[in-house]
């Protein structure tokens, strides 16, 4: 089997070799670019698998890099921000990133965030949409063909909208997922951006699904931003 590859496009050197080290260390194949323009380049000249994107570059946003991207190919790209920029993550997400991550990052949100998305990727590419096989994570499982959930092996009563939530999350576990996108999703293309229905409805899931609602152990809140549902355990 061929290795993945993974584009960094970071201009900090630091950052740059850490996520490079890692990367190598779990048997990617690594290529660099230090600004958005070679960054370009060797998306076109090599197609990697992924792209993890600085949005701050000397020479472009990060953004403009999204945008051209979007146009030919839908390679999953995560973007790498700053603590507290959510509105530039809603942005980038809007404009196709597949996710983010924040810095400063550890080795193992690094792996997670980019095993989920060419996971995603994949299954986009591959997967009949006649067979899903059950979302399972710690005691939970969400098994789609038959609208069931259980914890502990206890089915849990969820309403039709509660259900939706959830199961959508499921099947983008391991990556965040926007207000907007969760709306339009779960209530159609004409529901209202007011979040705060998602919200009421996200409570109500949490004490059905959580031991301790205020700490929660399977799906999680980005603030700001949106949700984020426990990475999938495969088999
Ligand atoms: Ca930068």
């Amino acid at each position: 089997m061929s290795k993945c590859s993974v584009l960094i496009i970071e201009d900090e050197k630091n950052i740059q070799n850490f996520m490079v080290k890692v990367l190598k260390r779990h048997d990617y194949r690594v290529l660099c670019a230090d600004n958005g323009t070679q960054g370009l380049e060797l998306i076109r000249s090599q197609c990697p698998d992924i792209i993890l994107l600085d949005l701050g570059l000397p020479d472009m946003d990060g953004d403009q890099i999204i945008r051209e991207v979007r146009t030919w190919s839908s390679i999953p790209i995560i973007v790498i921000s700053a603590r507290t920029a959510e509105r530039e993550k809603v942005l980038s997400l809007d404009l196709g990133a597949d996710d983010y991550i924040t810095k400063p990052f550890g080795t193992s949100e690094l792996l997670a965030r980019i095993r989920a998305s060419l996971r995603h990727s994949n299954r986009l590419r591959t997967d009949s949409s006649l067979y899903i096989r059950p979302y399972r994570h710690r005691e939970m499982v969400l098994d789609f063909s038959k609208r069931l959930l259980t914890i502990r092996g206890q089915e849990v009563h969820l309403t039709p909208i509660e259900y939706k939530i959830v199961a959508f999350l499921a099947q983008n576990s391991g990556k965040v997922i926007t207000y907007a996108s969760i709306l339009s999703n779960v209530w159609g293309p004409y529901a209202d951006d007011d979040n705060k229905i998602l919200r009421v409805n996200m409570a109500n899931i949490r004490r059905k699904i959580e031991d301790d609602p205020a700490q929660p152990r399977y799906i999680f809140t980005e603030v700001g931003v949106g949700y984020r549902m426990a990475e999938d355990e495969e088999e």
